[in-house]
């Protein structure tokens, strides 16, 4: 086990394959033609697994994920819309946030970090404000692992006729989403999470009517996706200079991702690492935050050990030496620490992590779980 290339159990930056951080070991110019036919194949591919070719345009955007969400909620609600914000975790929270700064109103209505919101909530509250004109929804709440009913509410939105924003950060590329059966004007995400690239660039799927009328909409001009489609359409390129090697290591994780199966087999490797990390980990004594229904193959909180031998900060720095990198926990309520279960790892990893965990809490005399 090498400490200097320790295995990161988070989600994103996330462990990557050697072929992906390969393929940045070229410099691209951002006039190059080569570089432009990757940036539009990147485009076609994200397209292709949520079989949105002909509904929508996949809008790439410099930065990390969030960057791409302010984008997506700036671009797409106008100054005068409304924004209903699903909350049960800290990425909803961060919708909210974005919603108050961009200066867009909103209004919040929040579960418990173990309840999903349900398609029933969505269309109570749609019914009682009619003034709503977006709902924006976090699928899986990377701050505990939660999934929520994408498609249920996705329908009752459209049934309302209102538009709906997915954070799809964490889930897209390893939990099916087809966007001929699930209605939506769009649908962020980012190259470092399940598709296994480096972070760098986020993406937006807008559905094309909605982004064709979303001009002058933007408070900002380098997060104006209306801008940087037309430019990009018109020209291949970027409008600002572009992460190049983001964009080839992604291109090069895609090209992984398909010759594992694409969606099916991203998924079944993840279910598969999770399964693992639950069952190794309850052997130890130690529980998940979530019940399995609600739980996504992504990340697992799981309840810090009672014990005050316990310190997470010893806990983490031990494991680390080990060669595993967690994830603090993310509740405000209860003790939590988080193990994600996706980047370029199987079932062998997840093991050997649950082993290192159990070495320490032994080293750590930590007894009461
Ligand atoms: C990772 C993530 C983001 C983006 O976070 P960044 O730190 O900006 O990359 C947004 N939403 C969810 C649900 C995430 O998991």
């Amino acid at each position: 086990m090498s400490t200097a290339e320790p295995i990161l159990l988070t989600p994103g930056p996330l462990t990557t394959s050697s072929r992906t951080r390969q393929a940045m070991m070229v410099d691209w110019g951002s006039w190059d033609d080569r570089f432009n036919q990757l940036t539009a194949s990147l485009c076609e591919q994200l397209l292709t697994i949520i079989n949105g070719g002909d509904s929508h345009h996949c809008v790439p955007l410099q930065g990390s994920g969030t960057f791409a969400v302010e984008a997506a909620i700036g671009t797409l609600v106008p100054r005068d819309g409304k924004v209903l914000v699903l909350i049960n975790g800290a990425y909803g929270k961060r919708l909210a946030k974005i919603c108050e700064v961009l200066g867009r109103s909103f209004s919040t209505f929040e579960t418990a970090e173990d309840e999903p919101t349900t398609a029933a909530d969505v269309d109570r509250l749609l019914r009682a404000d009619t003034s709503i004109t977006h709902v924006a929804l976090i699928h899986c709440e990377t701050s505990t692992g939660i999934l929520n009913p994408l498609a249920e509410i996705a329908h009752v939105i459209e049934q309302h006729g209102k538009r709906l924003i997915i954070d799809a950060m964490s889930s897209f590329g390893a939990l099916p989403i087809d966007a001929r059966d699930v209605p939506f004007d769009a649908l962020i995400a980012a190259s470092g999470k399940c598709l296994e690239g480096v972070p760098g660039m986020g993406f937006v799927f807008a559905r094309k009517e909605a982004l064709a009328n979303a001009a002058g909409n933007s408070h900002s001009l380098a997060m104006d996706l209306f801008d940087q489609h037309t430019y990009m359409a018109k020209t291949g390129q970027w409008r600002f200079t572009p992460p190049t090697h983001v964009v080839a290591a992604l291109h090069e994780a895609l090209l992984q991702y398909n010759e594992e199966g694409g969606l099916p087999a991203r998924y079944q490797r993840y279910a598969n690492n999770c399964q693992v990390l639950l069952d190794d980990m309850a052997k130890l004594g130690l529980r998940s935050f979530l019940p399995a229904a609600i739980q996504a193959p992504i990340i697992v909180t799981f309840h810090a050990p009672k014990d005050p031998r316990y310190q997470f900060k010893e806990f983490y720095e031990r494991v680390k030496a080990k060669g595993f990198i967690l994830y603090p926990g993310k509740l405000t309520q209860v003790e939590t620490f988080r193990v994600g279960s996706i980047g370029h790892l199987n079932q062998a990893e997840m093991r050997a992590a649950v082993a290192a965990v159990a070495e320490v809490l032994r080293e750590m005399e930590v007894l009461d779980i």
